[in-house]
């Protein structure tokens, strides 16, 4: 579909809206070839990669998308540096994790400062005792064949999401099966690297098929996101495509019909975000609202936290800029929540130091 220049997806966009530096705009990504005298892979790069533009398109134009085409026809050292964290995150995260404590920031290389910084944030989890306890599960999953797609960040770097994530699917009775899943591969086609996406995606549908194409379950909103968007033809034919896209479930919307109690020590004012990559209904905050017996204190609907991908790596000033508007509308709240793996890495970044952040699956004591 062609961009017919209508400016609807700029009432949306985070950095438009942070910084009203109209060259970041998608449509003006759209309008970058024609542009005299500007960097295509300087403007290429700067984008978030939050995919807003694309549910407001008229014309259903995917500018992240036209975005990682520009970045695949300019790779650089960033695009280099993003493929190399993701693709070798089972070595790299543990040991860099170990980096980030033991060399003080202003040490830290430049370039790979605020990875470490989110490596780090999010290893040593919120600071916040659990609070939340299951006390009936529902029967949602009860004797169904389940592999878990629990996402990089939990598989290399906050295990006990991982954890947690196993004795929630214990608890609701679901038959755990191995899962030999590799990274969604989202954030590389986003940073303009898609045969190393196509890669994952291959193996991740091959780890599927291999148990017999059973439900996937994961409590990563993005993830969810991106292993629903795998390219058609990563598929035999159009009936697998369609079965794989019915096996995707997030795990909040199982544990939907569960019984939970509060302990005393939970925090007063509780704010939830909601992540970029949710579209529709966003069963992680239905969870929260859930697990809290009402609504959050405070909540972030269009918001960027400003995570950006690549985009950190490149020219991280304007995602910062994103990251401010979230933290102000969280700014009543004593600890946020949310479902995406990325968002709780770099809410702790964003928000002030007396602000405790992370995932929902960081409150359930198990
Ligand atoms: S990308 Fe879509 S919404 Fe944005 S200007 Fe082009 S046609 Fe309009
Ligand atoms: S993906 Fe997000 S940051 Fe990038 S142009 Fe679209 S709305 Fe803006």
């Amino acid at each position: 579909m062609d961009c017919i220049l209508c400016g609807k997806c700029m009432e949306v966009c985070p950095l438009l809206r942070a910084t009203s530096r109209e060259e970041l705009s998608p449509r003006s990504k759209m309008l970058l070839g024609t542009m005299e005298g500007e960097d295509p892979a300087r403007l290429a790069s700067l984008c978030l990669g939050c995919g807003r533009c694309r549910e407001k398109c008229p014309q259903g134009v995917d500018v992240p998308a036209e975005v990682a085409r520009l970045r695949a026809e300019h790779p650089d050292f960033h695009a280099w540096l993003w493929k190399t964290w993701l693709t070798r995150a089972r070595e790299l995260w543990p040991s860099t994790g170990l980096v980030s404590k033991l060399i003080p920031s202003r040490f830290q290389p430049e370039k790979l400062g605020p990875m470490l910084k989110m490596l780090d944030d999010v290893r040593s989890g919120p600071g916040v005792a659990p609070f939340v306890t299951v006390t009936e599960f529902g029967d949602a999953l009860r004797g169904e064949p389940v592999m878990l797609f629990a996402g990089c960040t939990a598989s290399h770097a906050r295990k006990r999401w991982l954890r947690v994530s196993k004795e929630l699917l214990s608890g609701l009775g679901a038959v755990l099966l191995p899962s030999r899943f590799e990274c969604c591969g989202g954030s590389l086609r986003l940073a303009g690297c898609p045969d190393d996406a196509d890669r994952l995606c291959e193996r991740n549908v091959n780890a599927w098929r291999d148990n017999g194409r059973p439900t996937i379950v994961t409590p990563c909103a993005s993830c969810l996101h991106s292993l629903r968007a795998y390219p058609e033809r990563m598929f035999e034919d159009e009936l697998e495509a369609e079965q794989w896209a019915g096996s995707l479930l997030a795990l909040s919307s199982a544990l939907h019909d569960c019984r939970y109690e509060l302990s005393d020590v939970r925090p007063v004012s509780i704010g939830y975000h909601k992540p970029c990559h949710v579209v529709g209904r966003d069963a992680d905050a239905a969870l929260v609202e859930a697990m809290l017996g009402r609504e959050p204190d405070a909540r972030t609907v269009t918001e960027c936290c400003g995570f950006g991908g690549l985009m950190r790596l490149a020219d991280p000033g304007p995602a910062d800029q994103a990251g401010s508007e979230c933290a102000r509308a969280l700014s009543e709240a004593e600890l946020v929540l949310t479902g995406c793996s990325a968002c709780a890495a770099r809410l702790p970044s964003v928000l002030p130091e007396d602000t405790a952040a992370g995932h929902w699956l960081d409150v359930i004591g198990v």
